[in-house]
């Protein structure tokens, strides 16, 4: 078993900060997580804060990176996703010209049966590759070594095949109904299951275009679950691509909050975008050890919450963006990165 190398855990329920894997933040192996869409707990009034706070939206705009609009996922990376022997790349590349062709070819090779077809159909419809992650050690700091190996989501993972490319459906269909973003991709993705050995983290994480996902990871429990942890992850690699925007745009924000509150729950409340908690901590957001990268990953899953509330005809009870000034800075900033449209109603101010 080799030492896996550095990944950003992004997402072990919402686990930690997005640094190269060194020892994993204060995850919460055992927290309580509720899915967004389920109804946040009213907030107690906010403290008021002088403004105008130091960034502004047009301070740390980051030129925004004008993404290539559908990257191929080329057959050397599915060969490596799918873990593809020798000769049938070999055999894959001498019979097929087109990185396409050749990319069905090796998932023909490798798969049989109901994957086989769902890892074709995936192919076709997204450019995504489903595969497998690497075995290897995951240094999980205070909880140990994670050891992992690779797992096929079949048979009784079954689910989790469904649940991911469900999810990521979804999140296609969503795209469809807001408009093209601004400057924002969730795919071609390169996905690597596998099952951690003895614990149930890290649940997910992410680098280069790949989302490493965890049959057996504790907060994959259901449909809406995972869904939200794909869009938390596939923000992860869009700040990646944007040279770690939530590091130079939202730094000064997150650290406000943070020096005014600390880890603080009651205090915190009025600026977390999202209702994760961390047993025996405070929110995802906010953990200490986390880091901006994942206020700034849960503020993305937030926009697509409340969007996606309004994509079903839901009211918006709570915008986020309605809260405290800091809310409202970060709210603009990750808009006009990222997705360029703000379809939550304005605030009554
Ligand atoms: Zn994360």
């Amino acid at each position: 078993m080799s030492d896996l190398p550095p990944r950003y855990f992004l997402l072990t329920f919402l686990s930690g900060a997005c640094v190269p894997l060194s020892p994993l933040p204060s995850e919460p192996p055992d927290h309580t997580a509720s899915t967004l869409s389920s109804s946040p707990t009213p907030s107690p009034t906010p403290p008021t804060f002088p403004s105008p706070l130091p960034c502004t939206s047009a301070s740390p705009s980051i030129s925004s990176v004008p993404l290539p609009s559908s990257p191929i996922l080329t057959s050397a990376q599915a060969a490596e996703y799918l873990g593809s022997s020798p000769k049938d790349i070999l055999h894959c590349h001498k019979e097929h010209a087109e990185d396409d062709t050749r990319v069905q070819c090796l998932i023909n090779q490798r798969y049989t049966g109901k994957l086989r077809e769902e890892a074709l159909k995936f192919h076709r419809e997204t450019g995504g590759v489903i595969g497998l992650e690497k075995a290897g050690t995951l240094d999980g700091g205070y909880r140990g070594q994670i050891s992992i190996v690779p797992e096929l989501p079949e048979g009784r993972y079954q689910k989790h095949l469904d649940w991911v490319v469900g999810g990521l459906a979804a999140i296609d269909g969503f795209f469809q109904w807001l408009g093209e973003p601004k400057s924002y991709r969730w795919k071609p993705l390169g996905l690597r299951f596998y099952r951690s050995i003895g614990k149930r983290t890290p649940a997910a994480y992410a680098q280069d275009w790949q989302v490493s996902y965890n049959v057996e990871g504790g907060i994959n429990s259901s449909a809406d679950a995972v869904r939200e942890t794909l869009f938390h992850e596939i923000f992860h690699l869009n700040d990646e691509e944007h040279r770690n925007w939530s590091k130079r745009a939202l730094e000064a924000i997150f650290r406000r909050i943070v020096a005014r509150c600390g880890a603080r729950t009651p205090c915190l409340t009025p600026y977390a975008p999202g209702t994760t908690m961390v047993r025996g901590g405070t929110y995802y957001a906010f953990q200490p050890g986390n880091g901006v990268g994942e206020y700034a990953a849960e503020l993305a899953l937030r926009y697509y919450v409340e969007h996606h509330q309004v994509q079903r005809g839901e009211p918006i009870t709570r915008p986020f963006k309605c809260g405290p000034e800091e809310n409202r800075l970060a709210w603009g900033l990750l808009v006009d990165e990222f997705f360029g449209v703000d379809r939550i109603p304005g605030c009554l101010r």
